[in-house]
């Protein structure tokens, strides 16, 4: 038995400075994302912080670690139900029940709300459109709740992983606006600023932080996931991590460094203006979660 490298019990997880047991994995976790928030200032004393929570293990863990660690912040949980069958009644189920048990404030939009229609409806023209379109109507729909909810930021689940699969995936479409702009895109003051306390924690270890905890069930997988470009990119980069530890944060390292180099304020806000059809802002005339419901709705 591998035990903890700091009071001998049982280990759970193997960290760079040695194996750990439940309770050291845990308190390592957490002060990981504490380190996080206070390095890059991204909670401040009694801001209204409104979480994304899908119900799935990294939002989950992120409402948890926010909760315990009490930043001073008011915690509202908002969880967008998309209208996905055989998947979103599960983890919609599950979200109920965690912020229940965080005793946090907890509110559900759904695409019905807001786009008209349930995802499996909108895209029945185009399947394969599904991550593009649900990932776009997503955050607007989370945009229009935290609005309404007059938050100060909004914060994600995203994890390394997913930082470094967004990097990878925006230079396989050549996407030089995402490129160029990811980590300073709220610099105009026109959205509301997000935060992603756990994007240095590996996505590795934030499930196990989960499992240790007690605070995740087996969920379904959505069953669009195989349209996802994402899908291949994590399993390229899952291998490379494996072989090569540390190549996730050094690929979202490099993208930081690059983004830094970049003059300020980024061009691509500079013409920003309300979109014709909700108000939101938008470079163009209508924006991408608009555009979307023009091509699916027409
Ligand atoms: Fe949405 Fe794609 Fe994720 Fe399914 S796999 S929830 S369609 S982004």
């Amino acid at each position: 038995m591998t035990v903890c490298a700091r009071c001998r019990e049982k280990a759970i997880f193997q960290t760079l400075k040695g194996p750990l047991c439940r309770k050291h994995f845990s308190e390592w976790y957490e002060r990981g994302v504490v380190a996080t928030v206070e390095k890059y200032g991204m909670i401040s004393p009694r801001e209204r912080i409104c979480v994304g929570f899908s119900g799935g293990k990294d939002s989950t863990v992120l409402l948890a670690v926010l909760a315990k660690r009490n930043f001073d912040a008011e915690l509202i949980a908002v969880t967008v139900d998309e209208g996905i069958r055989g998947y979103r009644d599960d983890t919609i189920e599950a979200a109920k029940i965690t912020a229940k048990n965080l005793d946090v404030e907890h509110h559900i939009i759904s695409f019905r709300d807001v786009a008209g229609g349930t995802l499996d409806e909108l895209l029945a023209p185009a399947p394969n459109r599904a991550c593009s379109v649900c990932g776009t109507l997503r955050r607007h729909a989370l945009n229009t709740v935290a609005r309404k909810l007059d938050v100060d930021k909004i914060a994600t689940g995203h994890c390394l992983d997913d930082e470094a699969q967004s990097v990878v995936m925006n230079y396989l479409r050549g996407d030089i606006t995402r490129i160029t702009s990811s980590f300073n895109s709220n610099s105009a003051g026109l959205f509301i600023p997000r935060i992603k306390p756990l994007f240095r924690s590996t996505e590795r270890a934030t499930v196990s932080y989960g499992l240790a905890n007690r605070l995740l069930t087996p969920l379904p997988e959505c069953s669009y996931t195989r349209f996802a470009l994402r899908k291949d990119v994590r399993t390229f980069l899952g291998k490379c991590e494996h072989s090569t530890p540390g190549t996730l944060l050094r690929i979202v390292e490099g993208q930081e460094r690059l983004t830094a180099m970049l003059p300020k304020p980024n061009g691509m806000l500079i013409n920003l203006h309300p979109c014709e059809n909700c108000g939101e802002p938008t470079a163009n005339r209508l924006c991408a979660a608009c555009q979307h419901l023009e091509f699916l709705l027409h």
